[in-house]
């Protein structure tokens, strides 16, 4: 008996888990990808040190998504642990930061790509790049453009592992959107997520752009605060706990147009000890007393971009805006330049397996679906395990339809 034939479509660390999933299981598996080569946002990933996962406990865990409920079944048989054991098995070593994120012990993503293409080509996964899949054909065969021909290919499955929208010349550029919006599948419009932000900075703070605020505190009004460190640029601020508070920040700027980040920007000395150190003594000048407090010229200058001049010498106004300094945010970056997209193929339009309502046979994974969360391992986690939920939704499917 031939061996059930799924089609994978996009080749990111979605479409590849499903693929190893499947082949392993015996299933032909052939997976189409639009560019000439597979993984290219994943190889970006890993240019700045892969973080794979995190190690915190799994109720923390599930915490950093905007569904936890949705994406819990599927982290579940895909965790950080089982994560851990799938890189080792391929022979890539991982180790635990000081923040407990993940990262292989080269930080790289290129090695652990090779070793795992090796294991699927192994186990006979077909990878046909250039193929730019473009809808159904009207007996309902997939259809994929090449540089010289249109291609229709029949099968028993498919899984869309198209990716989101940031980033688009690796790749993923949203254009399915429209492709499943015609066949009436809901989605959520595909916003920036993990993105740079937009402040109005005076031309005083040119001096700093490309410098890091370090071991500082930040968070949205009712959110709780969180540590890191921020990047000034021209167009405003960028980094990790911008990141972090990307989809409050881009809730509020959808609601409001204008969004407040309030920052600590001395996290370890309590008000009333800061307000002490800020009173000057004898013939100081107001540079040197805020030098000794501990205020670098970085940050002593965005005291004075918001705090009237008239309250710079007063100690505790001084001090006020040192813990709890409110930058206004006026914009987000285009999803271009972001590190993920949220929105996508919304949770009612697919069933338990991940399989589309309107399109039986049809299963999505990965960052096209409408999750969101931050950087630290959470992004990639999230498109491991749902590549490996849909592709057991996959083998559950076959099974059903083979008895
Ligand atoms: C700079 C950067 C750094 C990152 N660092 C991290 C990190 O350290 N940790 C982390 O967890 N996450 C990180 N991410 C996010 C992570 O890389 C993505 O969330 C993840 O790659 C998404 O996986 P995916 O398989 O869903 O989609 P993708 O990796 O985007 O893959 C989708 C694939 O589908 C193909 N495709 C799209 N449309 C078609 C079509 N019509 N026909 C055929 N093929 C198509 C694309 O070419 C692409 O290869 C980073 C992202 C960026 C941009």
């Amino acid at each position: 008996m031939n061996p059930k034939h799924i089609v994978i479509i996009g080749a990111g660390p979605a479409g590849l888990m499903a693929a190893d999933i499947l082949s392993a299981a015996g299933v032909r598996v052939d997976i189409y990808e639009a560019n000439r080569s597979v993984g290219r946002k994943f190889l970006i990933a890993g240019k700045g040190g892969m973080n794979i996962t995190h190690s915190e406990p799994a109720q923390d865990f599930i915490g950093n998504y905007d569904k936890p409920d949705w994406l819990k079944p599927m982290v579940d048989q895909f965790d950080a642990n089982k994560i851990i054991v799938w890189m080792k098995n391929l022979g890539i070593d991982s180790f635990i930061g000081t923040s407990g994120r993940v990262f292989p012990t080269d930080m790289k993503a290129a090695p652990l790509l090779r070793k795992w293409l090796s294991t699927l080509k192994l186990q006979g996964v077909k990878v046909h790049c250039g193929h730019t899949w473009s809808g159904f054909s009207d007996t309902g065969k997939l259809r994929f453009t090449t540089k010289n021909e249109e291609l229709h290919v029949a099968c028993d499955g498919t899984l869309l592992a198209l990716g989101g929208a940031s980033y688009p010349h690796l790749g993923s550029n949203g254009q399915w959107v429209s492709l499943l919006a015609d066949k009436g599948i809901e989605i959520s419009p595909l916003l920036p997520s993990n993105c740079g932000f937009n402040v109005s900075w005076s031309s005083h703070m040119a001096h700093y752009f490309g410098q890091p605020l370090k071991n500082i505190h930040a968070w949205v009004s009712g959110g709780g605060r969180k540590e890191g460190e921020i990047l000034l640029s021209s167009y405003g601020i960028e980094g990790g706990l911008a990141y972090t508070h990307s989809r409050a920040l881009r809730e509020e700027l959808i609601k409001t147009g204008n969004a407040m980040l309030y920052v600590d920007l001395m996290p370890h000395i309590s008000q009333n000890h800061l307000i002490s150190r800020l009173t000057p003594s004898g013939k100081q000048t107001l540079s040197n007393t805020w030098r000794k407090a501990g205020l670098d010229h970085i940050k002593g200058s965005l005291i004075r971009e918001s705090l009237s001049k008239e309250k710079w010498n007063d100690a505790s106004s001084v001090a006020t805006y040192v813990k709890n300094y409110p930058l206004k945010i006026t914009g987000m970056q285009p999803i271009e330049g972001a590190i993920s997209s949220a929105g996508g193929v919304k949770r009612d339009a697919l069933d338990r397996n991940l399989m589309l309502h309107a399109l039986p046979n049809v299963f999505c994974a990965g960052e096209m679906l409408d999750w969101d969360a931050p950087t630290g391992g959470y992004l990639l986690t999230g498109c491991f395990a749902s590549g490996v939920y849909a592709a057991r939704g996959i083998l559950q499917m076959l099974n059903f339809r083979s008895l």
